[in-house]
């Protein structure tokens, strides 16, 4: 049996990032990845001759590890198409055009919002997302939900539901009842702040020439064959001293195992000895949120045309937010216009049930209300199916229940024996992002090279 320094079981960004920097450090590697391609969630796929990225795609300016190694591959960036003006879907159904980051809202609407997206700020500034069991305020924000901290700050429902469009179904993905007061800051903290998750052309500044998805496609090309396709890691059996980890009844042994799974799917793998039951328990408390993306290619990026730059905000349409999502100029797709937009939680279990056909009727039917009966029409259509795919299971990413973050946060970082854990969904700093997942891999290898204890 043949026994390599470390075995790293995906080959998402974290685990190819883990596996770079090992290797750049002399050590002899293996990466075992379970799909038949490599980058997880991050995807290009081609649709009608066009390019679409599936997952992933966005860079923001603050996320420096991930710019960092973008620039390390030799790969470019470029920015989100955002000249004219944006849209916001008011209650009613009526798409109002507005500039710049303020909503067209009733004044003191407007003014509610300002304030809490200040009282969040506060929160956030005094919050180190490695370590937001920390917070001086953890053991409360932890044990309500982001739903009822909420109403505990205002009356006026139109702030509420703009306030939580931002955290729920944009950024968490699950309904602002179902995660604490405590993720909510969490995420805004690893941004930097609540004001940079608001604002679209900070938050999706710029995209990946080619795809984000070069990036994993960059460091597995550099791997070589010390990454395996269509190899799914069954049982790692473990000492003090290595392990044995076994993927299609082949044995291979290992001095340290990087598990560089989010942490729902950690229990797809029989691991012997057993993790200690907290390690368990804290991975249960785990699950993925659900948006569905969805990618509307038309002839022409007929709003530009209308003086708008795609970007739109309806928090009570089925498609909760939309965007200009034209591929570069000198890639597949440029010459015509896509719209990027995203339903999701419970709106995407409610089209999640419906046929094909009408579940794409209905978000088109959502789409024209933003742009009109123009965007009934596209040439190409695609949803991306993460939700169905066992080996992803939701999007964006994991988070916990309400008040598990307090009681299990730290758990996650923990080794068992030669075992380490990690994906973008433990990050801090770029938490539940392709940045995130480029520190966490980093992280991994500095532990195992002995250059960290944290
Ligand atoms: P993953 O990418 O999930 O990698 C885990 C790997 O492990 C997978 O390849 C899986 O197949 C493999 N695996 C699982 N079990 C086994 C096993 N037993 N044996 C072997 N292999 C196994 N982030 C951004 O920064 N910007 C965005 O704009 C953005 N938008 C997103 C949109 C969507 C629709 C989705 C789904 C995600 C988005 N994200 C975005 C999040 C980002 O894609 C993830 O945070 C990141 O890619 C996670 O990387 P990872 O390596 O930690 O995990």
């Amino acid at each position: 049996m043949k026994i390599y320094d470390t075995v790293i079981v995906g080959a998402g960004v974290t685990g190819l990032t883990a596996a770079w920097r090992l290797t750049q450090a002399g050590q002899d590697v293996l990466v075992l990845e379970a799909r038949d391609r490599t980058g997880g969630r991050l995807r290009t796929e081609d649709h009608n001759g066009s390019e679409f990225e599936i997952g992933g795609q966005w860079v923001s300016p603050d996320q420096e590890a991930l710019i960092g190694l973008v620039a390390e591959l030799g790969l470019e960036t470029y920015s989100r198409y955002r000249s004219g003006e944006s849209l916001y879907v008011d209650r009613s159904g009526a798409a109002r055009r507005f500039t710049g980051e303020d909503l067209p809202v009733e004044e003191q609407t407007a003014k509610e919002i300002d304030r809490i997206i200040g009282v969040i700020d506060e929160l956030a500034e005094l919050m180190d997302p490695d370590r937001p069991w920390e917070h001086p305020q953890a053991a409360a924000l932890d044990r309500v939900s982001f739903a009822q901290w909420l109403d505990a700050q205002t009356d006026d429902q139109e702030a509420r539901d703009n306030i939580a469009l931002y955290l729920g179904p944009a950024m968490l993905t699950k309904p602002i009842w179902s995660f604490s007061a405590l993720t909510a800051v969490l995420m805004s903290a690893s941004a930097g702040s609540f004001t940079h998750l608001v604002d679209a052309d900070f938050i999706l500044d710029k995209r990946v020439v080619g795809g984000l998805a070069s990036v994993p496609s960059a460091l597995a090309e550099r791997l070589g064959d010390k990454v395996r396709l269509s190899s799914d890691v069954t049982h790692v059996a473990w000492s003090d001293s290595g392990a044995v980890v076994t993927v299609d009844g082949e044995q291979v042994g290992a001095t340290s195992v990087v598990l560089a799974l989010p942490p729902t799917h950690v229990r797809r793998i029989r691991i012997d000895p057993e993790l200690p039951a907290e390690h368990r328990h804290a991975r249960e408390h785990q699950s993925f949120g659900l948006v569905i993306k969805v990618q509307a290619e038309y002839d022409t990026p007929f709003w530009r045309s209308g003086g708008l730059s795609g970007t739109g905000f309806g928090p009570w349409q089925l498609v909760h937010e939309v965007y200009d999502n034209t591929p570069h100029p000198t890639g597949p797709g440029a010459a015509t216009g896509t719209i990027v937009g995203f339903v999701s939680d419970v709106n995407a279990d409610e089209v999640g049930r419906l046929s094909d056909d009408e579940r794409r009727a209905r978000i088109l039917a959502s789409l024209a209300a933003y742009f009109g009966e123009e965007a009934l029409t596209p040439r190409t259509y695609v949803e991306s199916d993460w939700q169905h795919q066992e080996l992803t299971g939701g999007a964006y990413a994991t988070s916990f229940d309400v008040g598990s973050l307090t009681r299990y946060g730290a758990k996650l970082h923990e080794p068992v024996g030669p075992i380490r854990f990690g994906s973008s969904d433990i990050a801090g700093h770029g938490f539940q992002h392709v940045d995130g997942a480029v520190r966490i891999g980093t992280r991994l290898a500095e532990q195992i090279l002995g250059h960290s204890s944290t």
